[in-house]
């Protein structure tokens, strides 16, 4: 008799990569099932990830897999082989990369019943669509809709049928005896028909030439093509997304997409617009993917991609590493923008891991921005990606907004003061505005009333004890806060220094912005977003609402207003201290400078009305300036492209931090440089430059000190292999709090 199969599974531990379990039952599970196993003392859920025959685990210590999960249909060998990539590229445990990409239900068995008891479906048979309505009495409304909603190509669930019948459950048992109904199972969930009903009578516009000529590339194209749509802000990318997806899901009755968004805050108006075009899909046919939807809704949206109920996928970040089984096409729109990192424990790009899987399955993907970042835009230039150009905005009669550069030092040596920071240019532009009834809107890149309070007596500035870090002065609610550590005060009354009690606050943010306007432009209807205005769910797409409404006349904010918003009535955009970015000393600053500014101002002039920007500076002659000024992207990237050659930097370089944190700023560095010399002799070290390890900027964040170790190489391969062969010697040392690995940092 053959000895029972091995299972080996991925489970969420930083050490093995696999870990190895007796199979007792009949066939064993298949890779890509979840399955129970037992860990120390406890159970914990695991994905299959191999089937062996051997081990090399003793046989006392050999345990036994508890249960599989039987109900749900196993994940794809694609999606495991994007996970192995994934763990493989940015250095982590394959079950550190799979089990968190999973809803939580999912890792707790006990929940494994319900959940799909919940996913039930039931449908109409051919008798059923036969024999009802006419067989049921002639006043039973309910049972008539119940029947109805059944003939739906997707069925009802046990909640939507009860919904439309009290005792739905009951009739569906009783029809399904008849033969009437019949439950879809998961694993062949029908997806929504698209293109059979033809698209909701909704008005699309005439797509402009620019749009046609793009379209006509991305419907041409079949495989593996990477669509770099360099879109002026307001060409219309979105109407090219559509046109496309929907060309797919006509063409491909069951084929699925994934579109990616930056921002939870955009998603509502991606979904209504995907719902409006797309009307005739079941409901469940379109769903989204982020982290600020219940527990409950997004495991049945993960559930509906999964099982391919879903036909297009929106999301945020994490929504690359869905389960997609007949995935088609990706579209990743703003491209840049940084927040597709993910910051914290799995480090990864979206963009990057976007383009992977599009790879892998050999399949389009459509990376849309008006400002690329400059690695996607340096792959255009050498032919990897294909570039498709929209020069125009898509409104008719809607052109780029002039953008104004007002020197305020120019202005002082006029004789024109300055009114809490704001220029006369810029609040006589504001006043017209409110006359006119249009809208304006004031960028000011930092929440809070001031970045800190200072006391002018003995300079004595604001600091949290917890972190090297000033507190930011909220006057909202009299505190100062640290924006690092959440760190909270009362304002004092007195500088704790000198007693002096004439203590002013030093710099503006959003706040104190909000607060001059009501002076300078009197009567205006004011409103402010930003991380402080909606902390509450759901309230920043109220705000938002408000602004398309036309119940506000200035909208002040930080970047969250930059973003993608199609703001039909603003005209007016003023940026206020915008500078401090032109000197930082990350290499990346200008460039999202650069991006932000352009962003900022493509939300003026959106709908027909000229719109117009005025940026507040001191250094008006400045080449960034100048670059956006003349809606210049491509200058701007050519210049900063050649900076970035000579430098050696990304995208001409692969970078790698190893960051630590220790009780000591000493222990930190400490660590990092026996890290460093751990280095000598590994596999593709010799190519592989290893810089000082420094301080962070922030060194100090909750009384944790914090340091790291960059390594560049001109090869990626020789990189990877650098680290992968360093991983295990980092686990050997001892000192910091913590380590981590980052590969292709955005800060540094
Ligand atoms: P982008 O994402 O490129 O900044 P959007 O997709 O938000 O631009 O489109 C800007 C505006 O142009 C939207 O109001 C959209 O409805 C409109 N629009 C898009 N395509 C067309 C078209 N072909 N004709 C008329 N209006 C269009
Ligand atoms: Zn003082
Ligand atoms: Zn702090």
């Amino acid at each position: 008799m053959n000895p029972p199969p091995i299972v080996r599974v991925a489970l969420d531990h930083p050490l093995a990569s696999l870990y190895d379990y007796r199979w007792q039952g009949e066939a064993p599970p298949e890779v890509g099932r979840l399955v129970s196993v037992p860990f120390g003392k406890r159970s914990v859920v695991g994905l299959v990830f191999e089937i062996a025959t051997q081990t090399e685990v003793s046989d006392g210590r050999l345990r036994d897999v508890e249960i599989a999960c039987a109900s749900m249909p196993p994940l794809s060998r694609a999606w495991c082989e994007l996970i192995a990539f994934a763990a493989s590229y940015y250095q982590r445990a394959l079950g550190e990369v799979a089990m968190p990409a999973l809803p939580t239900p999912l890792r707790e068995p006990e929940r494994w019943e319900r959940l799909f008891a919940r996913e039930r479906r039931y449908r109409l048979t051919q008798a059923g669509d036969e024999a009802l309505p006419e067989a049921l009495p002639t006043r039973a409304a309910a049972l008539r809709r119940l029947a109805q909603g059944l003939r739906a190509p997707a069925g009802l669930g046990p909640a939507q049928a009860r919904a439309l019948h009290p005792k739905a459950i009951a009739t569906l048992d009783e029809w399904q005896a008849n033969g009437w109904a019949e439950r879809l199972s998961d694993e062949g969930g029908v997806p929504g028909s698209f293109g059979a009903s033809g698209a909701a009578d909704v008005p699309v516009p005439a797509a402009t030439p620019d749009q046609l000529a793009a379209l006509a590339e991305i419907e041409g194209a079949a495989g593996f093509k990477p669509f770099l749509l360099y879109g002026v802000t307001g060409s219309g990318k979105t109407e090219v997304y559509l046109r496309a997806l929907a060309r797919l899901l006509e063409r491909e009755p069951d084929a699925q997409a994934l579109v990616l968004v930056p921002e939870i805050n955009l998603t509502p108006q991606f979904e209504r617009t995907f719902r409006t075009r797309f009307g005739t899909l079941p409901a469940d046919s379109i769903v989204s993917l982020h982290s600020g939807l219940a527990e409950g809704e997004r495991t049945r949206n993960w559930l509906a991609a999964h099982t391919g109920r879903a036909r297009i996928l929106l999301g945020t970040r994490l929504a690359v590493l869905a389960s997609l089984p007949r995935l088609a096409l990706i579209v990743v729109d703003e491209e840049h923008d940084p927040a597709y990192k993910q910051q914290e424990g799995l480090r990864y790009s979206a963009r990057d891991l976007a383009i992977w899987r599009a790879k892998q399955l050999d399949i389009p993907i459509m990376l849309g921005s008006a400002t690329p970042s400059l690695e996607s835009w340096q792959q255009a230039e050498h032919g990897r990606y294909r570039r498709l150009t929209l020069a125009t905005r898509a409104v008719p009669d809607a052109v780029l907004p002039a953008i104004r550069l007002i020197d305020q030092d120019a202005e002082k040596r006029g004789g024109v003061a300055t009114v809490e920071g704001m220029s006369a240019t810029l609040i006589a532009a504001l006043r017209a505005r409110l006359e006119r009834g249009e809208q304006s809107l004031v960028f000011v890149n930092r929440r809070g009333y001031a970045p800190v309070l200072a006391c002018d007596a003995c300079g004595w500035l604001a600091g949290c004890p917890r972190c090297s870090a000033y507190t930011v002065l909220h006057k909202v609610d009299r505190t100062l806060r640290c924006h690092h550590c959440g760190w909270e005060s009362r304002i004092p009354r007195a500088c704790p220094e000198c007693g002096n009690i004439d203590l002013a606050p030093l710099g503006r943010g959003t706040q104190r912005v909000e607060e001059a306007l009501a002076g300078v432009v009197p009567g205006a209807r004011v409103l402010r977003i930003d991380a402080d205005s909606t902390r509450r769910k759901g309230s920043a797409e109220a705000l938002f609402d408000n602004v398309h409404a036309g119940d506000v006349d200035i909208l002040i904010g930080t970047q969250m207003i930059a973003k993608g918003h199609d703001f039909q009535r603003v005209t007016l955009v003023g940026v206020l201290n915008a500078d401090a970015a032109l000197f930082s000393h990350d290499f990346r600053a200008s460039e999202r400078l650069f991006a932000q500014l352009m962003q900022v101002s493509g939300r003026a002039g959106r709908a027909g009305l000229p719109g117009e920007v005025m940026i507040q500076t001191r250094y008006a002659g400045h080449a960034l300036y100048g670059a956006l000024v003349r809606h210049d992207y491509p200058g701007f990237a050519r210049a900063a492209l050649g900076e970035r050659r000579e430098a050696r930097l990304p995208p001409f370089a692969f970078q790698a931090l190893l960051r630590a944190d220790g009780r000591t700023l000493e222990a930190a560095l400490a660590f990092l440089d026996q890290a460093a010399a751990a280095l000598d002799g590994l596999p593709g070290a010799d190519q592989v430059t290893r810089y000082d390890a420094v301080p962070l900027t922030i060194v100090k964040v909750m009384n944790v000190h914090r340091a790291q170790l960059l390594l560049e190489s001109g090869s990626r391969a020789a990189l990877q292999a650098t680290l992968r062969a360093w991983q295990p010697l980092l686990r050997e040392l001892k000192g910091v709090l913590r380590w981590s690995v980052e590969v292709d940092p955005l800060d540094i």
